[in-house]
């Protein structure tokens, strides 16, 4: 049975599906459970478990590391320790928080998923309901539903693909993630352990974050090791995914204080990935007087972009400003939410002002 939904899923492109029974899967399901239970990293939400730590949690582990996510997690259970305690805040308090982990949209999906919750009589379970949250896709879905309410759903994302991908031998070449992860959802699903479903896919997370590693995977410690067909040839081929080419872009900003007050820019509440946060101006919305005098450039990288920030300091036509832009006093600087690379910037420009 198992053999022939390997076969259907992976069209016969992997390398060797014999051997593969029901004893050989609950083999893989039990060493790697083992081997989580007692090398798992002791993190808060998984020492404490709560259906919203677990929610917090898996928002802001998307596209973000768990050494980066930490401190975040463990003041926002302190200022928001509960859906009702987000649910009432005040988003600029809950962007202020956020401040920092980027991708600033999660911040808000979850600030109104908070909104949503406590208007429900009944919390819901199934990831087909989770998926009907602001900012809860595939992944998250899967992986809230199993991990709180023991739902028997497997999660499939980049690290899941990467150990699938290796264990098989996957000769397969992906377009990109979304496509591997698509690909590989059946596979993954016959693996999952039903007794517990919420753990193994922690153990598969676990794996992918801290053994399976995208360079140098640590096989030699590897739990699941004996069932992997890469781990003697070149793990590290597989899987193969085409890497989309960045696109280079420049931006030009404005760094401008005048009587310790610095100009800035609000992105509009119904802006699609900023709402709400400051930044410096850009050169191109603002009337300027004399030739802007390059301050500094910085490279940064965002999803398919490659971009290069330059910040010029001008003088400002300030009679006219265009809308969305203001005058913020140093003093306040602190209050209002801006994006990490901004707050730097920011902070770097004014102490060398002082
Ligand atoms: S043996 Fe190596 S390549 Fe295979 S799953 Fe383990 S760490 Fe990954």
């Amino acid at each position: 049975m198992l053999e022939k939904i390997l076969k259907k899923t992976i069209h016969n492109q992997l390398e060797s599906l014999s051997g593969w029974d029901e004893q050989k899967v609950k083999k893989f399901q039990q060493n790697l459970l083992s081997w989580y239970y007692d090398q798992r990293r002791r993190l808060p939400w998984r020492e404490k478990p709560s259906l919203y730590g677990t929610v917090v949690s898996e928002f802001m582990l998307q596209q973000t590391r768990v050494s980066t996510v930490l401190p975040y997690f463990e003041r926002w259970m302190k200022e928001f320790p509960d859906f009702k305690v987000l649910a009432g805040a005040d988003e600029s308090d809950v962007l202020k928080l956020w401040e920092g982990l980027g991708y600033y949209s999660r911040a808000r999906n979850l600030h109104k998923l908070a909104k949503q919750i406590v208007e429900l009589e009944s919390i819901p379970q199934t990831r087909a309901e989770w998926l009907e949250f602001p900012g809860v896709g595939p992944y998250a879905s899967a992986a809230i539903s199993s991990i709180a309410f023991e739902e028997p759903e497997a999660v499939v994302d980049g690290n899941v693909v990467r150990i699938f991908a290796r264990l098989f031998k996957d000769q397969r070449e992906y377009k990109g993630t979304a496509e591997a992860t698509k690909k590989m959802a059946t596979l993954t699903q016959s693996f999952l352990n039903l007794d517990n479903p919420g753990d193994h896919n922690q153990a598969l997370m676990e794996l992918g974050a801290t053994v399976c590693l995208p360079k140098k995977p640590l096989c030699l410690i590897c739990p699941v090791s004996e069932c992997c067909l890469a781990r003697l040839s070149e793990p590290e081929a597989y899987p193969t995914i085409k890497r989309r080419v960045k696109r280079q872009v420049i931006v030009s900003r404005v760094f401008s204080l005048s009587n310790r007050k610095l100009l800035l820019y609000r992105h509009p509440e119904d802006a699609p990935r900023l709402a709400g946060l400051y930044e410096l101006p850009k050169l191109e919305s603002l009337v300027i007087r004399g030739r802007p005098r390059l301050l500094f450039s910085r490279a940064r990288a965002i999803s398919n972009e490659k971009i290069k920030e330059m910040i010029y300091n001008t003088d400002i036509a300030d009679n006219d400003l265009p809308s969305g832009h203001s005058w913020v006093n140093v003093c306040n600087i602190d209050e209002v939410p801006m994006s990490g690379p901004h707050r730097a910037w920011v902070m770097e420009l004014i102490s060398k002002q002082d």
